[in-house]
């Protein structure tokens, strides 16, 4: 027992004494803002998609959006954020429930009905997969609801890919006070503005698709990966995937965007032989492979 101790603090000592200026080297190679010991950041040859747990929201109306409690499985939904890494970038698609959010107690946080629940927060997820907020080099955003930009302020280093019409929403006088300070450094974060479909990286297997209805800009994400094929990950075309088996939305949803870009996904899902994640769908999240493990 004693040799070991003492081995042990013979292993420290020389680790310590070794291990400094190597450490200094690889802070400066990587850049300040890198935490020491964080994995190193994944390298790709082809488009990689992580799906991250970035909260629960407990409800219990369904009829909001035209379902009764028997047509849904799941009243609650699944709140995740999604994660490309591309060998010409990384993008980081929703923010999701506030990291504030975590350790605290359901009855503090129900807004509109809605109790919001978080385990994990998502710089410590991003953290697991190797990436750190710096390394982002894009955020897009689903639509500005608060389940969406929980945590936009930490990502505004990032250059915003954004909608015109979803900007001037958040941005202009309509914009709701009580939402705007969840993402409000983005309004002097580097942007790029756009009006319909935007291909991220240029290469045609990432791209916003325009989707207006549920909000003035909202976007749906396109991925085409190499093995698992294309996917579309829904933002709030749809909640509840019943909405869709059963062609239901909210009444308010009737009079806007939303029938006509439901019917535009229909036909791009089609065209591109790819499946529809429906985010807020809490049987597609439990069935999903989340972070660190990864689809490509
Ligand atoms: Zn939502």
């Amino acid at each position: 027992m004693q040799i070991k101790v003492a081995l042990l603090t013979a292993t420290l000592a020389l680790g310590c004494a070794f291990a400094a200026p190597a450490r200094a080297a690889d802070t400066a190679a990587a850049g300040p803002q890198r935490p020491p010991g964080i994995a190193p950041l994944p390298k790709v040859t082809s488009p990689r998609l992580y799906v991250i747990d970035c909260g629960t929201l407990t409800y219990n109306r369904p009829e909001d959006y035209q379902l009764t409690r028997e047509d849904v499985a799941d009243t609650n939904m699944s709140v995740p954020c999604f994660l490309v890494i591309h060998p010409r970038g990384i993008l980081l698609f929703d923010t999701g429930l506030s990291d504030r959010l975590v350790g605290r107690p359901l009855w503090e946080n129900v807004d509109g009905g809605y109790g919001q629940i978080k385990f994990n927060t998502l710089r410590g997820q991003l953290a697991d997969i190797g990436v750190t907020p710096a390394d982002i080099t894009y955020l897009a955003i689903s639509h500005s609801h608060w389940d969406h930009v929980g945590n936009a302020n930490d990502y505004a280093g990032a250059i915003w890919l954004t909608q015109k019409a979803e900007l001037d929403f958040m941005f202009g006088a309509g914009a709701d006070p009580a939402y705007l300070p969840l993402y409000s450094a983005l309004a002097r974060t580097r942007k790029i503005e756009f009006e319909g479909d935007h291909d991220v990286f240029g290469d045609g297997t990432v791209i916003l698709k325009f989707t207006p209805g549920h909000t003035p800009g909202h976007q749906a994400l396109y991925v085409k990966l190499a093995r698992t094929g294309g996917v579309v990950l829904s933002g709030d075309l749809y909640h509840y995937a019943e909405e869709r088996t059963l062609h239901r939305m909210p009444r308010e949803e009737e009079s806007t965007g939303t029938p006509a870009s439901r019917e535009a996904m229909e036909r791009f899902l089609k065209e591109k032989n790819a499946q529809l994640w429906i985010g807020h769908s809490t049987t597609f999240f439990s069935n999903v492979v989340k972070s660190p493990g990864w689809y490509d």
